[in-house]
């Protein structure tokens, strides 16, 4: 079995042009552009809680850092440079490199680099932290968003708890419908060039980790509006189209989390701009709703203007 320091050598020294100094010092050092804000963020996946425990390592290394990229897409920033802490049970070598492999393959595409971390026994629990920068007074926080500012988001959502739902046996997806809702829950795609691009023009932006509804809740909240949104012109993904059990695609469309599509919001006169970005982009971006006077809760209106009853809840590790 390999040591520690064979471990960290191997697997997770790679190159950093992007940093002063990378692995292997008691700290890493990093110089900002000038000027530029940064952008940190930490997120924690831990086995049996985010994870199965035999899940495969290649996408658990894609997913891990996944996560954190799309918190910095989501605040508007371009991402830079990431941290991995990284418990193991045990030195397992195959495991090591498939999953370094997934985590360096999603680095590598948005040229991103690994300057540190640490490497401890214990456990199976990953710990990425990831840094962007932000020209100042540009990032996308979650108070920013107006009342009349229209609510936008990307993709489309309930496919990755669609997923889980299959994997807990509350569901029974035909093959095709699987594959794609599989997709989404082990390999998300963060929202980087969209994040980026929103930049100057959106108003207030958020990740949807935790459910539409539940994150959306969020801007709402720290922003002090409230929001209409239209059930008919959610954006539905073909698997939850093809799930049978129609109160479970509504629960995942709503509340269901782990997609990390974008939900942001603008005024009114820049909807041509996004529709001429998504197209840019080849990224639906589809506007569900407006922000308004009320709040601080979302409600979700039909064709005929009536309240469709919602789940409310997103995911909370402690309730
Ligand atoms: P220290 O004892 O100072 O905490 P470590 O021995 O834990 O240092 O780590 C040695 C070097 O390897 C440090 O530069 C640290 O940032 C880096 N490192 C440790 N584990 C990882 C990892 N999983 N991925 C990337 N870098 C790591
Ligand atoms: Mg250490």
């Amino acid at each position: 079995m390999a040591s520690e320091f064979e471990i960290i050598r191997q697997y997770f020294t790679r190159p950093a042009p992007s940093a002063v100094l990378g692995v292997g010092d008691d700290c890493a050092l990093i110089a900002p552009r000038p000027g530029m804000v940064l952008a940190v963020s930490t997120d924690t996946l831990n086995s049996g809680v985010h994870f199965l425990p035999d899940a495969d390592p290649g996408k658990l290394g894609h997913k891990a850092l996944a996560v954190n990229l799309s918190d910095i897409a989501a605040m508007g920033a371009d991402p830079r440079w990431v941290t991995l802490a990284l418990t193991l049970p045990e030195a397992e070598e195959k495991w090591i490199a498939a999953f370094a492999e997934g985590f360096f393959r999603l680095a590598h595409s948005f040229e991103v680099d690994l300057i540190g971390g640490d490497t401890t026994q214990g456990p199976l629990s990953i710990t990425v932290t990831a840094i962007g920068e932000v020209p100042p007074g540009l990032a996308l926080r979650r108070d920013g968003a107006r009342a009349g500012d229209e609510i936008w988001m990307s993709g489309a959502t309930g496919e990755a708890a669609l997923a889980l739902a299959h994997l807990r046996g509350r569901v029974a997806l035909p093959g095709k419908a699987l594959e794609a809702c599989l997709a989404r829950l082990h390999t998300p795609e963060p929202r980087i060039e969209l994040g980026g691009r929103l930049r100057g023009f959106a108003h207030a932006a958020i990740d949807v980790s935790d459910g539409l509804l539940a994150d959306l809740g969020h801007i709402l909240e720290a922003s002090g509006v409230g929001a209409e949104i239209e059930w008919e012109k959610l954006p539905r993904a073909e698997g939850l189209a093809r799930c049978s059990d129609r109160a479970l695609a509504t629960e995942c469309l709503l509340a269901g989390g782990d997609d990390y599509e974008l939900v942001f919001t603008a005024p009114p006169p820049k909807r041509a701009e996004i529709e001429a970005l998504g197209r840019d982009l080849g990224l639906p971006l589809t506007r569900i709703g407006v922000a308004t006077r009320g709040g601080p809760q979302a409600i979700v209106l039909d064709a005929q203007g009536k309240i469709v009853p919602t789940p409310r809840k997103g995911y909370d590790h402690f309730a």
